[in-house]
């Protein structure tokens, strides 16, 4: 491609194309991509680089996988759609893959995107508890930091402000309780002490609340984009008997943890917790196509099969459990049990964890906590004072990873002042060589930011 070519692309993209969430910046456009294979990308001018984020936490079986392309396009030519209100093969076929990890409990609702399985999950619970005659459950509670979604009772959910703050009213009935950020607890208390504290959260919102007010708690097992916060199992015991103790629905939200991230088929598998309502997304098809589901307990199902008139789920989506994109995501399942990623996850996460440890000792690295094949680095200016550190300070290990062929993330929460956390999310397929690459290419650019 000659450079006049790939200036206008450029150029036209300038002209025409809205980015998601990337601030305008004329001086630095968005990177064109063109082709990508494994975890490897390449960009309109030619420049590889290895995608350490894995898109948006999602390609987890890495790009460019032909058996995926084949599975769509021989169920587009075979049967291109039918909505959901009626069904066909790879629905039922993945309906009942995905209850093969979930020890057959659930119903499989279908849509299309990590948000719509959260809202299809808040419309359910509010139903059934007046389905099970309690209609004054309507609120939920989830945690500052957390990230559930942007349409609007997802990013109602969602715990990050800065996200919200301009698209107010929200939606009513959403609560917030703060995390589980185990590194920033108080002097002297034990992790265990302080997990136990934040669970506490939960039933002290629920009481003052009045606790008939209240449909369910949402959280992700781990917060992922709100900057890798990693619960003690004992917090989420707590507020599994929490949930319990007043009749609050449990909602899981898998969409970054699901499919092996954390090296378990789900997240919450680390923990003894029986979700009620499960969301899962982006690694259902490894981003190959949009599709997503809200895996729902039976007995729940169960309520909206009452004869009575308006016992049904009056929900539909056009697009939802389209085949093609169920066909693909059956296949993709198959590949991660053939290539065991799964375990790879948990193997691969073990090494990074390891061999990256020895940041634990550089002047600007606070924390490091990591759950299979997904990590964060929390930096800070200080370790004494643990102030979180300055942009500028993440920035240079971002462009320095960039400059070098690697690209990593960055979360956290910018209201809260914690926008210091580098996240690192690679594809589940990596080669051992991708693995190298990632810790030669993070433990040199650091060594060069001391
Ligand atoms: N939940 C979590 C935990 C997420 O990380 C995301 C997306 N990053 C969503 C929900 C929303 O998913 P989507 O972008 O597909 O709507």
């Amino acid at each position: 491609m000659s450079t006049i070519q790939t200036d206008s692309l450029v150029e036209r993209d300038r002209q025409n194309v809205w980015h998601h969430i990337s601030p305008y910046n004329e001086a630095s456009p968005p990177t064109v991509f063109t082709e990508a294979k494994g975890a490897w990308m390449t960009d309109h001018k030619g420049n590889k680089v290895l995608d350490g984020m894995s898109g948006l936490w999602c390609v987890n079986v890495g790009y460019g996988r032909e058996e995926l392309a084949k599975a769509a396009y021989d169920q587009m030519i075979k049967m291109t759609y039918t909505p959901m209100t009626q069904s066909h093969q790879p629905a039922i076929d993945l309906a009942e893959k995905l209850n093969e990890y979930l020890d057959d409990d659930y119903m499989m609702f279908y849509s299309n995107s990590g948000s719509d399985a959260n809202e299809v999950a808040f419309k359910i619970a509010r139903q059934y508890h007046q389905q099970n005659g309690e209609p004054s459950r309507f609120k939920f509670i989830s945690r500052y930091r957390a990230y559930h979604g942007s349409s609007m009772g997802a990013m109602s959910a969602t715990g990050q402000a800065l996200r919200k703050f301009k698209y107010e009213p929200l939606v009513p009935g959403f609560l917030h309780v703060a995390p589980p950020d185990s590194y920033r607890r108080p002097a002297g208390m034990s992790v265990e002490e302080f997990n136990i504290q934040k669970a506490q959260e939960f039933e002290e919102k629920i009481i003052w609340e009045q606790k008939d007010t209240i449909a369910g708690i949402i959280m992700e097992p781990l917060i992922t984009g709100g900057g890798v916060i990693i619960p003690h199992p004992v917090y989420m015991e707590k507020v599994q008997e929490i949930c319990t103790k007043y009749g609050v629905l449990l909602i899981i939200d898998e969409v970054i943890c699901g499919f092996g991230r954390t090296g378990k088929m789900f997240g919450h598998q680390h923990f003894k917790v029986k979700p009620d309502i499960i969301s899962m997304a982006k690694g259902l098809t490894s981003a190959y196509l949009p599709l997503s589901v809200t895996a729902v307990r039976k007995d729940i199902y169960e309520t909206f099969k009452k004869s009575e008139e308006n016992s049904h789920f009056r929900h539909v989506n056009t697009f939802g459990g389209n085949p093609a994109a169920c066909a693909l995501a059956l296949k993709n399942l198959e590949i991660m049990e053939r290539e065991n990623l799964v375990a790879r996850s948990a193997e691969l996460g073990e090494r990074l964890t390891n061999e990256l440890a020895v940041l634990n000792d550089h002047p600007y690295v606070g924390d490091i906590r990591s759950k299979g094949f997904l990590m964060g680095i929390e930096m800070v200016e200080d370790k004494e004072t643990r102030e979180p550190a300055s942009n500028e300070r993440v920035g240079k290990i971002i462009a320095g990873c960039r400059a070098k062929g690697l690209i990593i993330g960055k979360n956290g929460d910018t209201v809260a002042g914690y926008n210091n956390i580098l996240t690192l999310s690679p594809p589940l397929s990596c080669t051992d060589e991708d693995v190298d690459f990632i810790i030669s290419t993070i433990l040199d650019v650091f060594n060069n930011n001391k």
